[in-house]
This record gives C-alpha cells, structure tokens and sequence, in this order.
C-alpha cells in the first residue's frame, strides 16, 4: 500500500503559492468477509481509473462475527491510502450495533498493523461519548508514534433531509477540535442554490474540508470540489454502487469531468433543464474544452419546472463570482424562461431568439475580476436545423441557397418546431405547420406569420399530398424511452424518393423508426445529431469566441453507444 501519497485538501504552499490538491476517493461499501477479495479488485480498478483514495464502508462488515480479520485484510491490502467508515445507522449507514463494540473496532483498527490514513466518526457521536474521544485519541496516537504515517480523524455530519439549521455552528465545532483534521458536511440539496451555498462554505474553511450535497441538486459540489479547495470528494466504482444519493462513478469525474484538470480559476458552464441527467451536452462540451485546451467545466444544473426557481437559481450563478459561471445551454421546460430572463436583465439578445419567443444559449461575459461584463440570450436550435437540413438538400452550395424556395413541412408546435420554422423562413422557405393539436399548430403560424411565407397543415393526412422538399420531425416521436419510442411521424403512404430530405431532431437513436423508413424508401435523411452537433459548436464559439476544430464535435458523437445512424 503506498505510504505517502498526498493526503488531499491539505493547504500546503509550494513557493509562495497555496496549493490543494483534491482527493478522488472511491468509497465502497463492503457486507461480509467473503466480499473483501472481489472489493481490493474493484477499489483497484477504481485507482486505475483515476481515483487516489479509498473509502472502505465497513458498516456492515464490522457486525460480523470474522469481520475485524476481513477488516485488517482490507487495510493492508488497500491499492491507495484509505479512511475507514463504520457509520451508524442515524446518519445514514447501517451499523446498528451499540457503540461500546464501535469503539472497540476503531481502536482495533487504529493500533493494528495497517492503520487507515483516516478515521470518519460523526460529530454527533463525538460529542455524546467522551468514552469514544478518549479510545479514538488513543489510536490515532498510537498510529503516530509506531508508524511514518498517523492515522487521522474526520468528523463528519449528514443530514437526508435538507440542510441543517445549525450547519454554520457544526463547521465551527469541527474546527474547534483539536483531534479533527478534516471536517465533513453532507446534506441533501433541494435545489442548486444549496452547492452555491457550499461551495463558500468550503472556500471559507478553517481546516480541510469535504462539503458535498447529496441528491441530484448536489452533483456540482462534487464535480466542483478542487475549484474551491475542497479536501476530497467520493465517487462510486459503478452504476448503482453509490454509497450516498448522486454520487457519479469515478470515471464520470475522472474522464467525462477531467476531476484532475480542474482548478480554482476553471469556468463553469452547464446545461439547465429538468430532467438533465441524461444530456449529452457534458459528454460533447467537456471533450470539446479539453481539445481546445480550455480551462472550463459543463455541469448538469437542473433547475425545477417554473419561472420562480429558474430566475432565482441563474441569477445567483451568475452573482456568484466564486463559482466563474460562463453561461449554460438551456433545455426543457425553461427556454421561454430564458428569454424572459435576458429582457429582466436587459440581456443583448439574438432577434432570432426574440422571433421563436424561446431561447437555448446564455453568454456571461466575465472581466479579469469576474465581475459580470456583458449576457447574451441566444438561439441556436434554429441555426443548427436550417444547416443540417441545408446540407441535406444541397451540400454543395449555401445554406441559403439551399434552403431559398423549398417548401418543408415541419410537423410538431413546440419549441423546437418554432426554431425550425423561424429558421426556414429567415433563409426564405416556404414552410407548412403540422401538428396532433391544431391549436398550437396556429399559434405558431399566426407568430411567424410576418416573417415569411409559413401556413397550418390542416390534417396529418395532408403531409402525403403536399408536394414537399423536406420533412422535419421536431417532435419526441421516435425517441428511445419515450412513449412512442417505435413509432415515425410520416404517414404510410407517403411518397417518397431521392429529391426529397425527411429529417428527424431526435438523436436518440440515430436512426430512428422515420428515417429508417424514409431510407428504405429512398429518401435523404438526416439525423439528429447533425443539428445537436451544429447546435453544440454554435455555443462553444459563443462561450469562448473561438470556433471549434472542424469536425470536432461530430468525431465526439462517433461511435456512441447503441449508433447505426448515418447522415445524407
Ligand atoms: P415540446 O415543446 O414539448 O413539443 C413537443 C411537440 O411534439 C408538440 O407539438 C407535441 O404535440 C408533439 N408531440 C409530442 N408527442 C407526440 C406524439 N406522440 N405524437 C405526435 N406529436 C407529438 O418539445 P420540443 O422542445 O419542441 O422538442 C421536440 C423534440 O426535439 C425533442 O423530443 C427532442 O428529441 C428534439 N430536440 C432535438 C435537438 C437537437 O439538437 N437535435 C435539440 C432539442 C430538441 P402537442 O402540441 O399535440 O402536444
């Protein structure tokens, strides 16, 4: 086991600058003596892939009767520095056992022959048993004197219901104590505004510190730790492995978050919406600030449904000077919400954003300090469809050349449909509404109706007859996991051959009931990733005034899972 790595959030200077390295601990829950050989495994894995510390979770282990043998096993065999946990049921383990056995295993484990690099015991058990201190100051002594390395203690608190009222006072007992080296607050975020809250409270620490929030709301305090100091945070070695609620795997922060890259001046940007969880956009962004060596991060921020919690929890990212917020994508259901924001702001905001009455995109522009410098409201659905398609029917010459004169039939009357409709209609296509509920298919056209030649489809039937160029599908129909996952917009006896493009703005799966469809018939199609993809660039070029590499980003989408897609 290696003796001296570095221990993590520890403020050490080099030179005349503070430096902290933040831990990547795997944190691996282990029931029964028979498991100890299959966990080494998994916490080896875990190390290769990124991870520099081990959370062996013993609560259950040390209930049985072999375990503190299985224990000593592990602790000797551990492939990284490691912090042994026997958490007790209140807090949200499973030892339910009495505390006089507790503390007998502790000590056992302090004075063995492989003490772990760290002790965790909850600040509220500290405090109750003065029996408790006095055998855990003795291991962690012992440790000291027989040993090159000590054993250390974190006191830690969880809360599963939300943020506790004495949290402050908590940090403060933690920092009070002598014994402690490292403090730990966990409770269950129930919006983003409580990661904002703990990412001043891990900046402002006294001691070293892990400050996480569990649950979705809390992803960004576990991402964002080593931007603000924070001594390690815990990640799973698998789907479904989690210790705690929303804690990611270690590859998802070691590759898909470059955990290790990122530092106390890397800007933050995210994609908000509800849900978020399955987004692409931190798969796509991430990779693309890494090729262009930026020193950014894209976080899932999701926001619930309604304008209030939409405008309270960006205008506070964007307050937040700490937290470096560069700006974000924007996704269901808040995209008429952004738009609203940007006008409350006096935001510059794209005319195409103003035409669709939605928008995807938000720019912070930042000055040296952070202070905010300047926001822009954008659209980029609507671009990014109007090109994809554009290449479709005509790859070889403008896309307003190619798109001028076509008559396309654009069947949905969300928002993605009025992106598409605005779009085709700024490049002069003539365009024909269809969608299940007609009323909303008319108020799209009655607000485009000034901007171009654009009409109601009056039946579905009528997308068979109407001599179209191109079809669009901006509906989720098609869209794997949803409620008509097999299903394809197009009506059976539809005519279809070469001249015509039928693309689809689902991109889950590539190749979706439509198009495939479409192809057997002889159509062109374009898939969904052409505009995800054209939409992703447009925001990176706004976020860092550069464009991407050609081609970057659709090489990043090659070869994802389940893709048999392929584009006209
Ligand atoms: P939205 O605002 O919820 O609108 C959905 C539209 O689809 C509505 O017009 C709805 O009709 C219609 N619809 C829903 N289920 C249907 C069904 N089973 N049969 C027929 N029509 C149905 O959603 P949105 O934001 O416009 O997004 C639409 C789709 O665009 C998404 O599902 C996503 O796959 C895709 N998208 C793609 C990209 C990309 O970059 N490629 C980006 C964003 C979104 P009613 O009015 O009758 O309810």
């Amino acid at each position: 086991m290696p003796r001296s790595e570095p221990r993590g959030g520890d403020d050490s200077r080099r030179g005349s600058t503070l430096v902290v390295v933040t831990l990547l601990c795997v944190s691996i829950f282990v029931d029964a003596p028979a498991d100890v050989p299959l966990a080494i495994e998994r916490a080896a894995r875990a190390v290769a892939d990124g991870a520099r510390m081990v959370e062996w979770r013993l609560d259950a282990l040390a209930e049985d009767p072999d375990g503190l043998v299985a224990i000593q096993r592990l602790l000797a065999e551990s492939p990284a520095p490691c912090i042994a946990t026997i958490r007790a049921e209140e807090e949200g383990g499973t030892w339910c056992g009495d505390e006089q056995t507790r503390i007998s295993i502790l000590e056992a484990i302090g004075t063995g022959d492989h003490p772990p690099a760290y002790i965790d015991l909850e600040l509220g058990a500290w405090n109750r048993s003065a029996n408790l201190r006095q055998k855990v100051r003795l291991a962690i002594d012992h440790a000291a004197q027989v040993r090159d390395i000590s054993t250390r203690l974190i006191l830690s608190s969880h809360d599963f219901g939300g943020r506790p009222a004495n949290l402050i006072s908590r940090i403060a007992d933690m920092a009070a104590t002598d014994a402690c080296a490292v403090g730990k607050v966990a409770y269950m975020a129930r919006s983003l505004r409580d990661s904002l809250e703990m990412f001043d409270l891990v900046a402002e620490r006294v001691k070293p510190m892990i400050g996480l929030c569990m649950g979705e709301y809390g992803l960004p305090t576990r991402i964002l730790a080593p931007k603000f100091g924070g001594f390690l945070t815990f990640a799973a070695t698998d789907d479904g492995a989690a210790t705690a609620p929303g804690q990611p795997t270690v590859r998802d922060l070691a590759e898909t978050y470059r955990f290790h890259e990122i530092g106390p001046r890397t800007r933050v940007y995210g994609v908000v919406g509800h849900p978020v969880a399955h987004s692409l956009g931190p798969r796509v962004h991430n990779r693309g600030f890494a090729a262009a060596n930026i020193d950014a991060v894209y976080i899932p921020m999701p926001v619930a449904p309604g304008w209030e919690s939409f405008k309270a929890t960006i205008g506070e990212c964007i307050d937040h000077r700490r937290l470096d917020f560069g700006g974000c994508s924007v996704t269901l259901p808040h995209k008429e919400h952004l738009l609203r924001l940007g006008r409350e702001l006096g935001a510059e905001i794209d005319p195409l954003a103003e035409r669709i009455g939605a928008a995807n995109t938000l720019v912070v522009a930042r000055d040296d300090d952070g202070a905010v410098a300047g926001l822009r409201i954008l659209n980029t659905d609507a671009t990014a469809a109007v090109e994809s398609l554009a290449a479709g029917l005509d790859p070889d010459r403008s896309v307003g050349e190619a798109v001028r004169g076509r008559r396309v039939a654009v069947i949905g009357a969300g928002g993605v449909a009025r992106a598409v409709a605005a779009g085709l209609l700024a490049h002069e296509a003539e365009v024909v509404v269809f969608n299940r509920t007609r009323t909303r298919s008319e108020n799209v056209v009655r607000d485009l109706r000034e901007h171009g030649a654009i009409s109601v489809g009056r039946t579905m039937d009528e997308l068979a007859c109407g001599c179209f160029h191109a079809f669009v599908n901006a509906t989720p129909v098609g869209m794997a996991g949803g409620e008509a996952a097999d299903e394809s917009v197009l009506p059976d006896d539809l005519r279809l051959d070469d001249s015509v493009v039928v693309m689809d703005t689902v991109y889950t799966p590539r190749m979706t009931p439509m198009l495939a469809i479409a192809r057997d018939r002889g159509a062109r199609i374009v898939d969904g990733t052409a505009m995800f993809v054209a939409q992703a660039e447009a925001q990176f070029a706004a976020w860092t005034g550069q464009p991407p590499a050609p081609g970057r980003y659709a090489g990043l989408l090659a070869g994802r899972d389940g893709d048999r897609g392929e584009s006209a």
